[in-house]
């Protein structure tokens, strides 16, 4: 179906616009809730599909809006109930997004930009480059996807997919403020994490949104020297700005922050390294979650630690004060697990299928 692409996006409009477009076809404004509601709730994006609708209005509603900024190119499970989505963008770009359950946790991670313009040694997403900004509706609508997949709300959102959040910070706002509606999704703020390897004033704007979400920050070295060597690109600027930028976080919204480190054996894993971060962190409403490195084809070179390493790592923080957790890594089959997420085949379109289990 081709649509007109200066019509609205439906999945991109708070209620307010909706109402006024609603307005702006003869309707009551109420009508423009249940159209919200037949979106965000029900999952039905389809205007000739919204049955609570006149069949005059949906036709209307049809003809004034495109429905959706995506579609479903490609969607896989891995062996572990991973399941990760390909999405196609009206422009041809494509991005990901991944569901991981675990337990009766449903966790949709989510994409921000298309590449990402930070170029974190380790991850895949960063290798070409950025592209460009997700819009709200592109970014709001990932969720959505899955909610249509699930036939119920997740009850996670990570937003720790392809791109830095917080250099799209005011379409991912608005993102946010979509799934958070109580007239829609009405998801609960507390259950959505926002993750950048961004700088302290980044982490400062994100403070005045006030939107009630969970930060983390991906720090990876516990000094300067050892983070400019994993995050080559990250400006001039102390990884203690970063840590105190955190704690402000925290001070001001009373949520925890964590902090992230890919363990990277022979970078940041030594027992000095831990001793460091542990010194750094302790006493500041700051918990650590490690991630063992998750091989990525650019950098054969590059190496987890054993598991023996990571667990002393862990103990280490565990004794300074600091509350760790060493992350098992989910997806991995499906490519889906964290850094994987990669531009080349976002924008080249599908791989070969992978075999599913019989
Ligand atoms: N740009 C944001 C969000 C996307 S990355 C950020 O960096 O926080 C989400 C997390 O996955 C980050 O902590 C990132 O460092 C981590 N990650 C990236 N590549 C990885 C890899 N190869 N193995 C393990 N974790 C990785």
């Amino acid at each position: 179906m081709s649509h007109d692409v200066k019509l609205p996006v439906l999945t991109g409009m708070t209620p307010e616009e909706v109402r006024e477009l609603v307005v702006g076809l003869g309707e009551r404004p109420f009508r423009g809730d249940q159209v919200f509601r037949a979106v965000w709730k029900d999952g039905q994006t389809y205007p000739e599909a919204m049955t609570t609708l006149s069949k005059e209005l949906r036709g209307r509603l049809k003809a004034a809006v495109t429905p959706t900024a995506t579609t479903v190119v490609e969607q896989e499970t891995s062996d572990d109930g991973t399941t990760k989505w390909l999405l196609g963008l009206a422009d041809g770009a494509r991005v990901e997004t991944v569901l991981i359950p675990e337990g009766d946790r449903a966790t949709v991670c989510v994409s921000t930009q298309v590449g990402c313009p930070i170029r974190c040694v380790f991850c895949a997403s960063g290798v070409r480059g950025l592209l460009r900004n997700l819009t709200t509706a592109e970014i709001a609508e990932q969720v959505l996807r899955v909610q249509q997949h699930l036939r119920a709300r997740p009850t996670n959102i990570v937003v720790m997919g392809m791109g830095e959040p917080l250099l799209n910070l005011t379409a991912l706002a608005a993102a946010i403020r979509l799934w958070e509606h109580e007239a829609g999704m009405d998801f609960g703020a507390r259950r959505i994490t926002v993750s950048t390897a961004g700088t302290a004033p980044m982490i400062d704007r994100l403070v005045e949104q006030d939107l009630g979400v969970h930060l983390a920050v991906s720090l990876h070295g516990p000094d300067d020297a050892t983070r400019r060597r994993l995050i080559p690109t990250s400006p001039e600027g102390r990884v203690t700005d970063l840590v105190e930028a955190a704690t402000r976080f925290a001070r001001k919204t009373g949520r925890d922050v964590t902090v992230e480190y890919v363990l990277v054996a022979g970078e940041n894993d030594s027992a000095e390294h831990a001793e460091t971060l542990g010194r750094l962190l302790t006493g500041r409403h700051i918990h650590v979650n490690l991630i063992p490195l998750n091989p990525v084809a650019h950098r054969p070179d590059l190496h987890a630690p054993t598991g023996l390493a990571s667990r002393a790592f862990a103990r280490r923080l565990e004794e300074l004060g600091v509350p760790t957790r060493l992350r098992t890594q989910r997806g991995d089959d499906i490519h889906a697990a964290c850094g994987q997420l990669a531009l080349e085949r976002a924008v080249s379109g599908p791989a070969s299928p992978q075999p599913r289990a019989p």
